[in-house]
């Protein structure tokens, strides 16, 4: 015997639920090694990414409810991103000429 399915819901129909929209997917920095994404402040109430950047070999903290880091959103608004992209393009250039 076959299972029968459920049968419809009774009363109003329940109205369709709104999802969030989905959030924009940045560009990953070329230049970014890794990034660890932890709690943070009182009871863990904030968010804090830790990424280590090739570029000047340190860790960059961003902090905040809702921290969004330019190493995973967008680096061209990282200035040391910028530095390093044109330096690249420059060697480039000179290897073409
Ligand atoms: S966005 Fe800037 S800080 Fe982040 S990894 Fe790239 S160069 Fe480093």
């Amino acid at each position: 015997m076959r299972a029968e399915p459920p049968p419809p819901p009774r009363g109003r129909p329940e109205p369709q639920r709104q999802s969030a929209p989905p959030r924009p997917r940045g560009r990953r920095c070329p230049y970014l090694e890794q990034i660890i994404r932890e709690s943070a402040g009182p009871f863990g109430l904030l968010t804090r990414y830790k990424a280590d950047c090739h570029v000047d070999r340190r860790t960059h903290k961003f902090t905040g409810r809702h921290p969004v880091p330019p190493c995973v959103s967008e680096p061209e608004s990282c200035g040391l991103y910028q530095a390093e992209h044109g330096d690249e393009d420059d060697r480039i250039r000179r290897y073409v000429e």
